[in-house]
């Protein structure tokens, strides 16, 4: 027996699960170096973007206070619009997760009258209330904003018939989520976002054009920004901030719809001179640095699960040989005792609270009891090995990230584990399908 194969059965890995999960990884090779490939020409593109733009040692240091001449937040902001070829970027810590960044970039480039599209149906649940679908203090909505979106053709084709007809004189704002999130739609490839940009600047070339680019950031090698969006918009806790980052958002895109965003996060007239980086400015370098291979990472992670449990006869989405676009797996398991169980086993492989246990609870804005496994040292960080489903039909959870392919190896046989220990799993599984 290996020392590795030791190991995983001192943690409680059965000798059929590490043969079987030895089998799926076998069989991935080409796939991991098709991914190795994307990750190696994204490191060389943030290691020249942080040559040009001369980040030194002097950029690590924070500020305090206003955070007037911060040279580390200004310069990041210049190594952002770089790597996403925009005129400029805003990247802070004061931006608190990724539904605030979107929020901030609409809040700030749409006024009273102005009209938003969603062209790709509903957005991120957390973006129902910014918009005001459903009523908020504060929504877009309570400032005089509309809301009209298109929902996608059945075969997750754009309808662009209907888009043409939904952008009106007062459409100022066209938002397209490129990650499906927790939804059952595809992911769009940057590809697709540029054909659906094209179709709308040819409509009217002053439409704003942004990407909701959560999930997707270094998962191909080009961007959004790459193929004609005005905006893209992420949150650095997850791809961009490669693990490291303890809080933040980025915006990067033309100059005019920056300085909207910059004045809207601070105030008008001190835009983006102020905001003190504080001690956060080692973690978005380094965390940006590693990103292209953390991302990596989690794609292959993603890709393993797929093939464990789409060998097993669960039904996976994407499914374990399409390509991929963003770093989000589900897997349906058919009875709420399969989705706890794969959370527990996640949360058993956890460097951080591997000992406690999930159980499912009723949480706010949700309409099901939800389980949730996060082991992470950044509190919530999803670009983190994470697991979540809700407690209803067809039961379905949702798996991402983990930030070696070490770790989430360990944490999708400790999932399989525990589903085996449930009797979820038939005690012949051999891994051919056959
Ligand atoms: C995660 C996510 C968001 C919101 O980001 P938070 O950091 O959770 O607020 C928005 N859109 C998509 C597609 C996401 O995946």
């Amino acid at each position: 027996m290996s020392a590795a194969e030791m190991m995983y059965r001192q943690l409680g890995i059965s000798r059929k699960v590490y043969e079987y999960g030895e089998k799926i990884w076998e069989a991935l090779s080409g796939r991991f170096q098709e991914i190795d490939r994307i990750s190696e020409y994204n490191q060389i593109k943030v290691i020249a973007a942080m040559q040009n733009q001369k980040v030194s040692e002097a950029c690590l240091l924070g500020t305090t206070g206003y955070g007037y001449n911060d040279l580390g937040r200004d310069t990041l902001e210049k190594v952002y619009a770089d790597i996403f070829h925009t005129e400029d970027a805003l990247v802070r810590p004061q931006i608190t997760c990724g539904t605030h960044a979107l929020a901030l970039a609409l809040l700030s480039n749409l006024r009273p009258g102005d009209e938003l599209l969603s062209p790709v149906g509903k957005p991120y649940d957390t973006l129902e209330e910014v918009i005001g679908i459903r009523p908020s203090r504060g929504s877009l909505k309570e400032y005089g904003i509309s809301y009209s979106q298109v929902d996608l053709l059945p075969d997750g084709s754009f309808d662009y018939e209907n888009i043409r007809k939904a952008i009106k004189p007062c459409t100022k704002l066209v938002t397209i989520q490129r990650s499906k999130g927790y939804q059952t739609r595809p992911t769009l490839s940057v590809e697709r976002i540029g054909d659906l940009i094209r179709f709308i600047k040819e409509i009217r070339s002053d439409i704003i054009c942004m990407v909701d680019n959560c999930y997707g950031e270094f998962t191909e090698t080009i961007e959004p920004s790459d193929v004609g969006a005005d905006l893209v918009v992420g949150s650095l806790i997850k791809n961009p901030g490669g693990g490291l980052a303890p809080i933040g958002g980025y915006l990067a895109g033309k100059k005019e719809c920056i300085e909207n965003a910059a004045c809207r996060l601070t105030t008008p007239g001190l835009g983006r001179e102020v905001g003190a980086s504080l001690q956060a400015l080692p973690s978005f370098y380094q965390g940006l640095f590693l990103a292209p291979s953390v991302t990596a990472n989690a794609m292959k992670n993603a890709i393993f699960a797929a093939n464990i449990y789409e060998k097993l006869g669960f039904s996976v989405v994407p499914n374990g040989t399409e390509p991929r676009y963003d770093i989000i797996q589900a897997i349906t398991f058919g009875k709420p005792e399969g989705v706890i169980a794969f959370c527990r086993g996640i949360q058993q492989a956890a460097p951080v609270d591997g000992h406690v246990t999930p159980e499912p609870w009723d949480m706010p804005g949700y309409d099901s009891p939800v389980i949730m496994a996060a082991g992470a040292f950044v509190s919530g960080s999803s670009i983190e090995l994470s697991a979540d489903g809700p407690i209803k039909p067809p039961y379905t959870v949702y798996f991402q990230g983990g930030l070696t392919w070490q770790h989430g190896k360990f944490g999708i046989m400790k999932s399989l584990q525990s589903l085996v220990e449930q009797g979820m799993i038939p005690s012949n599984f051999d891994g051919t399908g056959e």
